[in-house]
């Protein structure tokens, strides 16, 4: 039976993606060759990059407006790097918003960069809300931030007006809401959270950004390099690429990402509508920046876990164990998770109030 599967990544993607990706390891698109051997340079497999790089900007608003798609390897981990490679000046600084374990990943690939100004910081807090007051350093490089918090579960709502070019790590919450994504310089998303399997990491990229650091930059760092070889600078990984279209166009065919929000937000209000009425749980992270893609929970009372876990592992539910640093649970409810599986989990919450 299929798991409603909760899991903060590797994560649920449509079932007809899954069909249609299984179909092609066995013979794509009546080529005779699985996309598993065929060439990347192949007019097939080329055909996919060119769709895939224009359909991620279409679906964000941002075709003809500058940008360019990259769809590369290394995960966003290797974006911590590159970042500062190709945006940092030499002898310039960079300011980084620090809320959640990801963001102060970023921080410390720049810290070891050049001069990395942490612009705000909730963690002293466990990072259990957004700062909202501060000030980016108007002679920065460029200005990070991480827009959805994937392990303490909150989420920008806003997103700062600033003449410095602004960097968005946005691998957990990527296509899941509409947003002006053109008030970005860049957006990196690792696949495996909303939109394929791992293997790539989706960079989108305002082009009139790069070049002006007066550094040499490796060839595999150099998003110029890989912006020139149209994302074919090295064999590029195709299947999960390949499976990355895929739920983009499930996605298109939906209508697009104003269409997927609703569902999303409907998901959000079921699970946190039960977490604040169901006196046995509670939420960790501050109301107002609730992630609408991971909802992190604990129970009032940790007797209860036991009777609990069973509850939701006999519902049929997989990955809903929250991360070490927070503890209790974590639901996350990618653009594939139905609104159907939040429905059999908030029953296995009413069912823990019935019988506890
Ligand atoms: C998972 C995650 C990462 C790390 O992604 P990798 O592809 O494993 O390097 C970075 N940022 C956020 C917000 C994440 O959720």
């Amino acid at each position: 039976m299929k798991k409603h599967n909760y899991s903060a990544g590797p994560c649920i993607l449509p079932q007809e993606v899954f069909q249609k990706a299984s179909q092609a390891v066995l013979d794509f698109n009546n080529t005779g060759l699985s996309i598993l051997e065929i060439s990347h340079r192949s007019k097939e497999f080329v055909a996919v990059m060119e769709e895939v790089r224009a359909l991620a900007l279409e679906l964000l608003g941002l075709q003809g407006k500058g940008y360019q798609a990259l769809f590369l390897q290394g995960g966003a981990s290797m974006e911590f790097l590159r970042i500062p490679y190709n945006l940092m000046k030499v002898n310039g600084k960079a300011s980084y918003l620090d809320t959640g374990t990801w963001a102060s990943g970023a921080i410390k690939e720049a810290k070891a960069f050049g001069e990395t100004i942490v612009t705000a910081s909730s963690k002293p807090e466990n990072y259990n809300h957004i700062p909202k007051d501060y000030t980016i350093a108007a002679d920065s490089d460029y200005f990070h931030c991480t827009s959805n918090n994937t392990i303490f579960g909150t989420q920008m709502k806003m997103f700062p007006e600033t003449s410095v070019p602004v960097v968005c790590d946005m691998s957990s919450d990527i296509f899941s809401r509409t947003i002006d994504f053109s008030k970005f310089d860049l957006i990196y998303a690792g696949a495996q959270k909303n939109m394929g399997p791992a293997g790539t990491t989706l960079i989108v990229v305002k082009e009139s950004i790069l070049n002006h650091t007066g550094r040499a930059i490796p060839n595999i760092l150099n998003y110029q390099q890989h912006i020139d070889k149209e994302s074919m600078y090295n064999t590029p990984p195709v299947f999960s690429i390949y499976t990355s279209l895929l739920t983009l166009q499930w996605l298109k065919n939906l209508g697009g990402i104003s269409a997927i929000e609703k569902v999303n937000e409907a998901k959000a209000a079921l699970l946190y509508g039960e977490i604040d009425r169901n006196p046995l749980f509670k939420g960790t992270a501050a109301t107002e920046d609730r992630s609408i893609m991971n909802a992190t929970f604990l129970l009032e009372n940790d007797t209860h876990k036991e009777l609990f876990d069973k509850l939701w592992k006999e519902a049929g539910i997989s990955g809903l164990n929250g991360h070490r640093s927070v503890g209790g649970y974590r639901a996350s409810m990618y653009n594939a998770l139905p609104l159907e599986s939040v429905q059999v989990l908030v029953d296995a919450m009413k069912e823990l109030e019935r019988i506890a």
